[in-house]
């Protein structure tokens, strides 16, 4: 099989991949929200795609951890809902109940006095009984995207070849720092687009209590502090009622902690106890580490998809850093990549 394009390699011929023939073959790197969509449009195009991640789980920065017998989502937080295709892959998931309608009422927090106030009600945040991570895992069971975890890719070199093997097309969905290691020093294209993005980091404190011993709020907005941006009761978002809360750092605070977090612990403890007002110390407390939580500043379309067939998306492509947006990146470079290689 050869693409008729002046100038351009010919496709790969005889691929048994997965679903094997003569059929295109697409590597996506990055098993969180955008590499799992662009893949499920992929996979539902009658591409042979594979997702490689590097973690033992997929899911990114939508992540959950099995802490004191409980799951605590210990990235992001929550989601929102605008566009009308994101409503109907949401929609799908809470009508199964893999997600839930959270809360309209967010609260704000001023660090300078610890004034909780409640907020008027904006739209409906959803979170996941399971954790958010649930989400990923479901979205690419659902399609039968092949993944294969704690398996990083390397490099990405003209062809494209993934380390070494030839495909298609190659898809980068992950933090502009994070890709920019993988690309080739030839592929100047791609690298321009995402070489010095600086992208921000975030502390993530998770802290368990005998009992309730704040006063109630689902989420809270903190403004005016050196520590915190953000507190969740992560009992009231995961409907069980834990006396469980996460807080996200400032990223001052985090870029000097980044080599030692564990350490960052107490202080982040100290700073959501003043802004709650809580009494009491936590029975334990864990600490995440987010080298690149969210990009200083996104690029102004949502996907780059190179004359190299070497697919750049995630979160930092669009209007802003957050999970409808990864998704919708990777679902429109999956089938910007359709479109090319049919
Ligand atoms: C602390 C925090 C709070 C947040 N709060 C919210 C919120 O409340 N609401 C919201 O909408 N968004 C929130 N976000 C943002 C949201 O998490 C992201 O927008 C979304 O998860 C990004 O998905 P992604 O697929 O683009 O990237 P990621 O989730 O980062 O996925 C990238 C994947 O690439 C993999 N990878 C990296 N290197 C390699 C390699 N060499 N080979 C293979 N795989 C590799 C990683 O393991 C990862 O799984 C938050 C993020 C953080 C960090």
């Amino acid at each position: 099989m050869v693409v008729g394009r002046t100038g351009r390699q010919s496709r790969t011929t005889a691929v048994e991949w997965e679903i094997g023939g003569l059929v295109p073959k697409v590597l996506v790197a990055g098993g969180g929200i955008a590499g799992i969509a662009c893949a499920s449009v992929l996979q539902a195009g009658g591409i042979a795609v594979r997702v490689r991640d590097r973690g033992r789980v997929i899911g990114g920065r939508m992540a959950s951890r099995w802490v004191d017998g409980r799951i605590v989502d210990s990235g992001a937080s929550y989601f929102t809902v605008t566009s009308p295709q994101f409503a109907e892959v949401v929609a799908d998931w809470t009508t199964r109940g893999v997600a839930r309608a959270w809360t309209r009422r967010m609260a704000v927090l001023r660090g300078s006095d610890g004034a909780l106030v409640l907020g008027e009600p904006g739209p409906i945040r959803y979170t996941a009984p399971g954790g958010l991570r649930s989400l990923v895992a479901d979205l690419a069971s659902r399609t039968g995207v092949p993944v294969t975890q704690a398996a990083p890719i390397a490099r990405i070199t003209p062809g494209p070849r993934v380390d070494g093997e030839r495909v298609d097309a190659a898809v980068l969905a992950m933090p502009d720092p994070q890709a920019v290691r993988h690309l080739d020093d030839a592929l100047t294209a791609e690298r321009a687009m995402v070489v010095d993005r600086p992208w921000l980091p975030a502390l993530t404190l998770l802290a368990g209590w005998k009992h309730r011993c704040w006063a109630p709020f689902d989420g809270a907005f903190v403004h005016e502090d050196d520590t915190l941006t953000w507190i969740a009761d992560d009992g009231r978002r995961r409907g069980d009622q834990a006396p469980v809360l996460v807080a996200h750092s400032t990223a001052d605070y985090a870029r000097p902690r980044l080599a030692d977090p564990i350490a960052a612990g107490p202080g982040l403890l100290v700073a959501v106890r003043r802004l709650l007002a809580i009494d009491e110390p936590p029975q334990w407390f864990r600490v995440q580490r987010w080298s690149f939580a969210r990009p200083e500043q996104c690029h102004d379309r949502s996907f780059f998809l190179s004359d190299n067939d070497i697919g750049l998306a995630g979160d930092g492509w669009g209007t802003q850093s957050k999970i409808e947006n990864a998704w919708l990146s990777g679902t429109r470079l999956g089938h910007a990549i359709i479109d090319r290689l049919s």
